[in-house]
């Protein structure tokens, strides 16, 4: 089936489409480079309105049959789909880190095993998807659970596996088909996906995938008008023009998009624990959504926890993502490193105080130093919009109404970090903030089991557990009388 292949980091990648279970090319390409050292990849087939309706209507023919399978005959497909992307977890790391820059030991370790397990956790949960009866005086309401039939899914470059399996997992199993679009700057995962789904049976058009630039490829799927549900991940501003597009069709759309999450510290906590927690969000060139990216510390031990960060962060080494060793990789491409050091750039000349960091890392062209940034006013860019960088703020809070009036002074309301010794009061600050999620005294556990999701700009609509999969299905009621 293959037309167009690449080799990137030793594994054979197509860079075409996918759709009806055929490799298709388009005349139109784009060029995708690594961010480590710029090196070309790979052209990629970049489609337009005729590749995306091909898709769709694809998906739109497989779809009676998929749902008909039921979760019992979908199931065995799906198993075999995640054992597939675990036997190809050193393809799937290799070409993930080479593409997007996120560190080899993290995609080998967490995020290939749980990009499998986001198939076949939904496949295990859609078989407990019964529906179920409410019986009133005179009639019996069946309620029913149906696929809602073609989903599109739109997935950023920061974690394309891991947030697309995220998707893939709950719209399949729940009996939809599907459409991909991945991101064009880490398009080649999504792409390895459609490989091993096809090894492992899913039938012809039940997953497509269409490559190309997102005001291409991405706007013609989310206007196509033969589309039921569309589920994004991405930047607020995107979701602002998807939203539209989908409104004119009143397609349902789920939404995970940008944060700008707190992270509280309080005086009592354990805070060798927070400070490595701090350094943390470094990671990936802190280009992920959850990272708690605003440092809020108790007054009194503001100064010595401020030490105990700073002697984190100068051990963490910047480099290679694929160096063991290394913690902070490089930023994705050229123009995102420009939007960064603008943000940092525009800070610094509004006054605020450079804790550590703020420039160009002499590692290379598209890497940041990690910066920690003080005295932003909560009226300031730099406190308020995302950054997508490694790039912290720090401010003081004197007591939990402050902490959390400050944690709540922005747009977004992703995600929350709290680290406090005390239950009660770790309770009562959690309960305050304005967060899909709030971890206390950890960070980033996501569990399956339980939703995650954004409050206010940073999202519509749930992933992961039963509140994920509920965005791929029609809920019906159907009410018999007289028999
Ligand atoms: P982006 O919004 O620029 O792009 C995301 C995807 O949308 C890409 O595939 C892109 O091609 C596509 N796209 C762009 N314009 C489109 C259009 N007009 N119509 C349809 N599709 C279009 O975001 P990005 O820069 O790739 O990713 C970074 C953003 O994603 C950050 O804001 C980050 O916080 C967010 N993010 C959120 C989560 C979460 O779970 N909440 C996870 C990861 C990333």
């Amino acid at each position: 089936m293959a037309q167009n292949r690449v080799n990137v980091a030793g594994v054979d990648v197509s860079t075409d489409h996918y759709i009806a279970g055929q490799r298709i090319a388009s005349k139109k390409h784009f060029l995708d480079r690594s961010p480590i050292d710029g090196a070309a990849l790979a052209d990629v087939s970049a489609g337009g309105a005729a590749e995306a309706d091909m898709a769709v209507t694809a998906a739109r023919r497989a779809f009676p049959a998929w749902a008909a399978l039921g979760p019992e005959g979908r199931a065995p497909i799906l198993r075999r789909f995640a054992e597939g992307i675990l036997a190809r977890s050193a393809d799937l790391s290799a070409v993930e880190t080479v593409d997007n820059g996120s560190l080899l030991s993290g995609n080998q370790h967490r995020v290939v095993p749980r990009a499998a397990l986001n198939i076949s956790y939904f496949a295990e949960h859609a078989l407990t998807l019964r529906g179920h009866t409410i019986d009133s005086p005179e009639v019996v309401n069946h309620i029913h659970y149906d696929p809602a039939g073609v989903a599109v899914l739109i997935t950023p470059w920061n974690g394309p596996m891991m947030l697309t399996t995220w998707k893939i997992g709950p719209a399949l199993a729940a009996g939809n088909t599907i459409v991909v679009k991945p991101p064009e700057w880490a398009p080649l995962t999504c792409s390895l996906l459609a490989d091993i789904a096809h090894e492992a049976g899913v039938p012809a058009g039940v997953l497509n995938v269409v490559q190309g630039i997102g005001e291409e490829a991405g706007a013609a799927l989310v206007q196509h008008s033969d589309v039921d549900r569309i589920s994004f991940t991405g930047s607020t501003d995107t979701a602002q023009i998807i939203g539209a597009a989908a409104a004119h069709s009143i397609t349902p759309v789920s939404m995970e998009l940008g944060g700008k999450s707190p992270f509280i510290v309080c005086a009592d906590a354990d805070l060798k624990a927070a400070a490595q927690t701090v350094a943390g969000q470094y990671i990936n060139a802190g280009q992920v959504c959850l990272a708690g990216t605003r440092i809020l510390v108790e007054e009194p031990v503001a100064e010595k926890f401020l030490g105990m960060i700073r002697d984190a962060v100068s051990h963490m080494t910047v480099g290679d993502p694929r160096d063991a060793n290394t913690r902070v990789g490089p930023l994705i491409h050229p123009d995102h490193f420009a939007r960064v050091e603008g943000f940092v750039e525009r800070a610094r000349s509004e006054g605020v105080e450079f804790l550590w960091g703020g420039a160009r890392h002499n590692q290379g062209e598209l890497y940041f130093q990690p910066t920690l940034i003080a005295g932003a006013r909560r009226d300031q860019e730099i406190f308020q919009s995302e950054v997508f960088g490694p790039v912290l703020t720090w401010n003081t809070f004197r007591n939990d109404h402050e902490a959390i009036e400050v944690a709540n002074a922005t747009k977004y309301g992703l995600a929350a970090t709290l680290f406090c010794g005390n239950e009660e009061r770790a309770m009562r600050i959690a309960s305050g903030v304005v967060a899909g999620t709030a971890w206390v005294n950890c960070f980033f556990v996501r569990e399956l089991a339980a939703p995650f999701g954004g409050a206010r700009r940073s999202g519509i609509g749930r992933e992961g557990s039963k509140y994920g999969i509920e965005e791929y299905l029609e809920i019906k009621a159907v009410t018999l009388a007289g028999l």
